[in-house]
């Protein structure tokens, strides 16, 4: 078996930075500040509400389903938002932060009023970070941790549910369902029969997905998986946009040094940095 500390490690997070610019891709999940070793990342908002949702949610997807709400989803929220207050979240003002915490809240809410699939059973994948080898030949592996999966007890099977707490639908040829239904199938015994989005701002009811076929799918990772192992090995990330593009200019200002540090991830393995109210990450100015 192949090194899996040479492997090339696949995410959907990842390959979607891919294929929207290569030199993204580099910027978020190659590129390792020398002074401290660390990959570097730019705190914002809309990442703060998005991290606090989704934590609030997988606290209970560990728990038996006569138990998950034992506990409000509201006060463990409220527990956990210090740890992105302030500048720790992206937020430079109170009234921002007090805009998505309360953005949060009515989605937790509206968890709690439709709990629908959370009241069911669920299948927990052990690992932390599920994951298997795309292509041992090739050294890939694919990784990702999927939201909850619904155990549905008529067909002995699983059905993948991801949360989504922006304001976008998924895009229809995301690579998302396609990687999440190979990780499932491979990572746990149990057939993938079904998959929806559940667009928490917005719907009390989850949006159902058709499956992608898993053929088709291992096709079309592996196909870009392949160009990012590519890319690597020949060190070579291309803009395709030039100057025109919004998307690395606040990775590059903290390059440049315009952003402050605001400490590590919670794995200590990447340093935080927030930019300026004026910088590139602010969708306009009012003088
Ligand atoms: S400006 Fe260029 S390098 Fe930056 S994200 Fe856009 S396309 Fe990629």
């Amino acid at each position: 078996m192949p090194d899996k500390y040479t492997a090339v490690w696949v995410s959907h997070s990842s390959s979607s930075d891919f294929l929207r610019c290569p030199q993204l891709y580099y910027y978020q999940n190659v590129y390792k500040d020398p002074k401290t070793n660390h990959k570097i990342k730019v705190m914002a908002p809309a990442l703060a509400l998005g991290s606090a949702v989704h934590e609030v949610l997988e606290s209970i997807s560990v728990l038996p389903k006569d138990q998950r709400f034992e506990v409000s989803l509201l006060d463990k929220f409220h527990d956990l938002w210090p740890k992105f207050s302030g500048k720790k979240g992206g937020f430079w003002d109170e009234p921002t932060e007090n805009k998505y915490r309360a953005r949060g809240e009515e989605m937790l809410r509206r968890a709690y009023n439709h709990p629908g699939i959370l009241k069911n059973p669920a299948v927990k994948i052990q690992e932390d970070l599920p994951h298997y080898w795309l292509s041992e030949e090739e050294g890939i592996i694919l990784c990702g941790k999927i939201d909850w999966l619904e155990y549905l007890p008529d067909t002995d099977s699983v059905h993948i549910v991801d949360f989504k707490t922006g304001k976008h639908e998924e895009d229809e040829s995301s690579l998302q369902l396609p990687i999440y239904n190979l990780l499932v199938t491979n990572c746990q015994k149990r057939q993938v029969t079904k998959a929806s989005y559940w667009y928490l701002e917005t719907n009390d009811e989850l949006t159902e997905k058709p499956l992608p076929d898993l053929e088709e799918s291992k096709k079309r990772v592996l196909d870009v998986a392949l160009q990012m192992k590519m890319a690597r090995q020949i060190n070579r990330f291309k803009c395709p946009e030039g100057e025109s593009c919004r998307y690395c200019k606040p990775l590059l200002a903290v390059l440049e040094g315009q952003g402050e540090a605001i400490g590590l991830d919670e794995y200590g393995r990447t340093d935080l940095y927030i930019l300026p109210p004026k910088g590139p990450n602010m969708e306009s100015v009012i003088l």
